[in-house]
């Protein structure tokens, strides 16, 4: 029997699952595919409740985790082999190799000094990344990872003799020993290129909002001005379409819960960096649970936003690389097409395991939620479950964490 616990996953949820655990006295392992601890809530430019940047939680958080010996973190690692009962596990983690030194090493010069480039998976498409790279600059493990297959012939040779770089590393193995698993997998933005009709991918200046919080982090591609992608200008008129792919049973049968907020959170930074811009969000319904109706009568109250009840049947390319919108006014029964700078897509959640192989022998619901499990002493946690918001992902990921502990305590 083990009284250790697993997290697999190591964004917002699992890191409070795996420090509450350790907390009460658990070794603990995260098990995290990227190379950096703190998922999606890494690359938001703010976050609710309090709008704060994500380095401010995070920050806490991973300063839990430094300083607990009890919690060890594996980054670019997936669990690829699980066997056992319940109380008494083993979990086989497969670890990528970084090819960087275990340390913290300044490689900002030597990256920026290389050709070979990639699009960068954390800024959605918006930038390329070098193949040296570090993704934030409050990135934790602080380690740059290295991606030789974009490497050119002459990053090659600039690579090679690096004494903090080792392009031989290899994939590595280890078999840890746990009695309870807590599953904090997370979510995925829903791919926006289903949307035909919406035009995401293939109309200029139509992105989803996870794009449009690159934009607005001072750490993203345009260092936090939120201008047109494809000229730099900022933007003058500004859509937002919501529900974009939610609660549509051709696409997410379900309320993504966090978009309606994500978007009112977006007016705002639109309006802070420019009170002239003219915002109109149109709307099947608006969700703001519980104290956030607060944010929505604080949106509703600024003189340039206004709300339009009705379905965007299609976005195609106008003009001056504007986006034409073809609309329904539901209260006003008419149609309405009109041309914006910015169209922003209020893009869903889906959970990350939707279409993937689980990591796990779980029980998944068609659209991919983790439903199930527990009597094995396996508790999903966070968006894992159900779409959830920063603050509540956190307390499933305590929820869980107790739930493991009982587990382990139990036997
Ligand atoms: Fe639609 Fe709002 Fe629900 Fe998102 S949160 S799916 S935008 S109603």
């Amino acid at each position: 029997m083990s009284n250790a616990i697993l997290v697999v996953g190591g964004g917002f949820a699992g890191l409070t699952a795996a420090i509450e655990a350790a907390e009460l006295g658990h070794d603990v392992y995260i098990v995290e595919k990227s190379p950096w601890l703190g998922g999606r809530v890494a690359q938001l430019n703010k976050y609710f409740p309090k709008l704060c940047p994500p380095s401010c939680g995070l920050e806490i958080q991973f300063q839990r985790i430094r300083n607990n010996p009890r919690i060890k973190f594996f980054t670019q690692a997936r669990v690829v082999g699980f066997r056992g009962v319940k109380g008494d596990y083993t979990a086989t983690v497969r670890i990528s190799p970084r090819h960087t030194a275990p340390h913290n090493v300044d490689f900002s010069l030597l990256a920026s000094s290389l050709e070979g480039e990639s699009a960068s998976e954390f800024e959605l498409g918006l930038a390329k990344r070098k193949a040296l790279h570090k993704d934030m600059p409050f990135a934790f493990p602080s380690r740059y990872t290295l991606d030789l297959s974009c490497l050119s012939k002459a990053d090659t040779a600039r690579v090679a003799g690096n004494k903090f770089l080792d392009v031989t590393e290899q994939p590595r193995e280890l078999e840890l020993r746990i009695g309870a698993v807590v599953v904090a997998t997370g979510w995925k933005p829903y791919d926006v290129t289903r949307l035909t009709n919406l035009g995401a991918g293939t109309v200029k200046n139509c992105v989803s909002n996870m794009q449009l919080e690159r934009l607005a982090s001072p750490f993203g591609p345009t260092g936090g001005r939120i201008v047109r992608p494809s000229d730099g200008r900022m933007p003058q008129q500004v859509a937002f379409v919501q529900c974009a792919g939610s609660r549509d049973q051709n696409h997410l049968n379900y309320c993504s819960y966090i978009c309606c907020m994500a978007t009112l959170k977006q007016c705002l930074y639109l309006a802070e960096q420019n009170p002239q811009t003219r915002i109109t969000v149109y709307y099947i319904d608006l969700r703001a649970p519980g104290r956030y109706v607060k944010v929505l009568e604080k949106v509703k109250a600024q003189p340039n936003v206004c709300f339009v009840k009705g379905k965007v049947a299609d976005c195609v390319q106008a003009p001056g690389d504007t986006v034409r919108i073809t609309a329904e006014d539901a209260v006003r029964g008419e149609k309405l097409t009109l041309d914006y700078d910015l169209v922003v897509l209020a893009t869903g959640m889906q959970p990350s395991l939707a279409g993937e192989d689980a990591p796990l022998p779980l029980p998944l619901d068609e659209d991919g939620f983790v439903a199930g499990g527990e009597e094995a002493g396996i508790f999903a946690a966070g968006c894992a479950r159900m779409p959830l918001d920063v603050m509540r992902s956190a307390q499933s990921g305590t929820a869980a964490a107790l739930k493991a502990v009982q587990t382990v305590k139990g036997r």
